[in-house]
């Protein structure tokens, strides 16, 4: 779903509790898809795209509020999460091994900047205030995903899951009595974990550069792009968030891959309830502040 993979984990002591539970969260999954995919022409978003710089367009609740709080996190990351990216974005078919050109990126960056989105509450509308302008919310809408899908869970009094849509994971409770140990992948040895974290009733995101991208002479265009550039980043092979909600890890992972190791672990200090692992270009794991390795001198 979403061009990934969904998947939960849950422990009932009612199989049919349990299955019922289960097939609730892909139908939401699929809900949510079918709203937020800009690939699907009669979704909300698309309707959005094709209008909203005409003037106000009406939106759901639920969208307006996704788009709010990505606006938001927009300016906590002074731009480095902008759902106006597509402009750039649309150019690429990672599949099909396809980029803009340098001219295109010229053009399109113009048009990437999350102020020319126009919110308005009283009619929950969406404006755009340049033509050109395109959002997409594949930064963020996966871990909206989740932390639905954990709701539901929670809904059928199910105390022990885990709900996971491509790299946004979120944990409901622990493994009965120890932590859930979550794998941060490898970047570069497919199949591999680079770091186990134990974790319980958190959520963690990863963006990695390895999740759709495709490598032309020596350099890799991958799925992140750097708002002021409209390039794929560099610097940063994969950035790992976690904390409390999986909507705020979702676009914190796309940021603070964005925004490099020192910007990035800057940024995740000032937020308590959140941390970070990010391993650079050269293969180097930092840990955020919350996280150093305890010293001889600091016993476990
Ligand atoms: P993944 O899709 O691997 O979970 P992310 O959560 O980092 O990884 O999401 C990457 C997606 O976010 C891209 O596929 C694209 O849809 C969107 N995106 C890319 N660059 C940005 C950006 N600078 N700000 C917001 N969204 C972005
Ligand atoms: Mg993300």
């Amino acid at each position: 779903m979403m061009g990934t993979e969904v998947s939960v984990y849950l422990w009932s002591d009612d199989p049919d509790e349990g299955q019922q539970a289960l097939e609730e969260v892909f139908v939401e999954a699929e809900r949510i898809n079918r709203l937020m995919s800009t690939y699907i022409d009669g979704s909300e978003i698309s309707e959005i795209n094709r209008v909203a710089a005409n003037g106000p367009v009406a939106v759901g609740e639920e969208l307006f509020r996704l788009i709010q709080r990505s606006l938001d996190i927009s300016v906590l990351t002074h731009g480095a999460f902008d759902i106006t990216y597509d402009s750039v974005g649309q150019h690429y078919d990672f599949r099909d091994r396809q980029r803009p050109d340098a001219a295109t990126i010229e053009v399109e960056k113009k048009n990437i900047d999350y102020r020319y989105v126009e919110l308005d509450e009283s009619t929950s509308s969406v404006a755009f205030l340049k033509d050109g302008v395109r959002i997409n919310l594949g930064g963020i809408a996966k871990g909206y995903v989740v932390e639905r899908g954990v709701d539901i869970l929670r809904g059928h009094g199910i105390r022990h899951a885990i709900v996971t849509a491509g790299g946004d994971s979120r944990l409901l409770g622990d493994r009965r009595g120890r932590p859930w140990m979550v794998g941060i992948r490898d970047p570069r040895k497919e199949g591999q974990v680079a770091i186990s974290v134990p974790l319980a009733d958190e959520a963690i995101s990863t963006s990695g550069d390895y999740e759709r991208y495709f490598d032309e002479d020596g350099v890799r265009y991958h799925h992140i792009i750097r708002p002021s550039t409209g390039e794929p980043a560099g610097g940063v092979l994969s950035a790992t968030v976690f904390g409390p909600d999986a909507v705020i890890t979702d676009a914190l992972s796309t940021s603070v891959f964005v925004m490099g190791v020192d910007k990035g672990l800057t940024l995740i200090a000032t937020l308590p309830d959140y941390e970070s692992i990010v391993i650079d270009a050269a293969g180097s794991v930092f840990y955020s502040d919350g996280l150093q390795q305890p010293t001889p001198e600091d016993p476990p």
